[in-house]
């Protein structure tokens, strides 16, 4: 199960202090999404997974990290308004607020994430941002410098749910087609991509999902 405890925490940037939600605990059931999202019990944590100060905006997995951009950034217009976005959940602001300072921080690789916890919360509250976000993601995923294999076979694992999801399924195909990885399991990943890709479905799978399609044993 999950534990989530409060405690205060002091704002790097205003000096003042909040109760901020710590995650003591989480478990998970299941298996992952194709996008990598955690099953239940984690997945209902996110809203934990960043901390925000009530006083000034500022957005970080801890508010006593630095911020390491100027402070301005967090009264401006696309900070305070979202880019113009209209979200109505909490935990989508603050992944795409993230997504803003990643950004102005030149962290590409935390912007991509960012984006796609953002569309997460979007695919729980925020439908209708889900797939312009996705697209967000995209951009940005091409940027990151793989630090090695596994990160590279991930990115593309989280690229080719990204096209599906947000229905390129055009370029997913040809992107994909000729893609074959070392280990089988990534391959029947992207053949299920491709087949869901043909059939212009950019709904959620999970990996246990790939596994019944191919008829191999699950939990
Ligand atoms: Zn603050």
């Amino acid at each position: 199960m999950t534990v989530i405890n409060e405690f205060e925490e002091k704002c790097s940037v205003c000096g003042k202090t909040s109760p901020q939600p710590v995650m003591m605990s989480t478990s998970t059931f299941g298996y992952p999404d194709l996008d990598l999202r955690p099953s239940e019990m984690k997945r209902s944590s996110m809203f934990a997974w960043l901390h925000v100060c009530p006083h000034c905006g500022y957005v970080a997995s801890s508010l006593e990290n630095e911020l390491e951009v100027p402070g301005e950034m967090l009264k401006s217009e696309e900070y305070l308004t979202c880019g113009g976005h209209d979200f109505k959940s909490k935990s989508s602001k603050m992944f795409y607020r993230q997504h803003l300072i990643s950004k102005a921080n030149n962290d590409c690789r935390s912007e991509f994430f960012s984006l796609l916890h953002c569309a997460w919360a979007c695919d729980d509250r925020d439908e209708e941002f889900a797939v312009e976000i996705r697209k967000m993601a995209l951009k940005s995923i091409d940027r990151i410098d793989a630090e090695d294999e596994d990160e590279k076979n991930n990115l593309m694992l989280l690229k080719a749910d990204l096209l599906r999801r947000s229905v390129q399924f055009d370029r997913l195909i040809s992107e994909f087609k000729d893609v074959i990885f070392n280990d089988t399991l990534y391959n029947d990943i992207i053949s299920f991509q491709i087949e869901k890709a043909m059939e212009k479905d950019c709904g959620c799978y999970t990996v246990e999902d790939v596994l019944k399609d191919t008829n191999q044993e699950t939990l």
